[in-house]
């Protein structure tokens, strides 16, 4: 299956917008060979087509100094393995610098990359999304991932970039 992978700095709604989409589908750690507990994989299905998605943030150090790193090892993880790619902001806070850093990464990747920010809860918060168009991603959509809006404007525009699968017939 195609794999969607969710990047982002911890407390942007990552995991809340990984429990959204993928429900009771989800594995609490790796099940891939050789990656355990770092991350969290868990499939969803969306206009009958299926895929994996994985949140980078698993598990995010106690110690804060690492936590840099670990973003963009995950991220890095996420270039690597990922069909589509996730980055989620959150859409109250200014745009920070660790944020362009990630989206420079994850934009010279070549893979399909997507703005969510997040926690636009109502539509009075929208125009506060647009400040996050200058880290340069052509694809940019407001979501709540807690009021679940918009949630499925962003897998349109995630599904339609990943590869077809043939459904073998039994
Ligand atoms: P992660 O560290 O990126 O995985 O972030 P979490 O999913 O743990 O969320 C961090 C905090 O943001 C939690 O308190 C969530 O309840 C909150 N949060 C997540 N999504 C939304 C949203 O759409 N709106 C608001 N207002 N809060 C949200």
């Amino acid at each position: 299956l195609p794999l969607i992978a969710i990047c982002g700095r911890p407390n942007v709604g990552k995991s809340t917008l990984f429990n959204r989409l993928t429900g009771s589908r989800r594995s609490i750690v790796g099940d891939e060979p050789g990656i355990t507990r770092d991350r969290i994989y868990g499939e969803i299905e969306w206009m009958n087509r299926d895929a994996r998605i994985v949140d980078t943030g698993g598990v995010i150090p106690d110690d804060e100094a690492l936590i840099p790193a670990e973003i963009f090892r995950q991220a890095q993880v996420a270039l690597d393995e990922a069909d589509a790619i996730v980055m989620v902001v959150d859409g109250r806070t200014e745009l920070a610098s660790p944020d362009m850093e990630l989206a420079r990464l994850l934009l010279r990747g070549g893979k399909p990359v997507f703005l969510a920010v997040n926690k636009m809860d109502t539509e009075a918060l929208l125009p506060s999304a647009e400040n996050f168009r200058r880290l340069g991603f052509r694809n940019v959509l407001p979501i709540s991932a807690e009021h679940n809006s918009g949630i499925g404007d962003l897998l349109d525009a995630v599904f339609a970039v990943l590869p077809e699968v043939d459904i073998e017939e039994p």
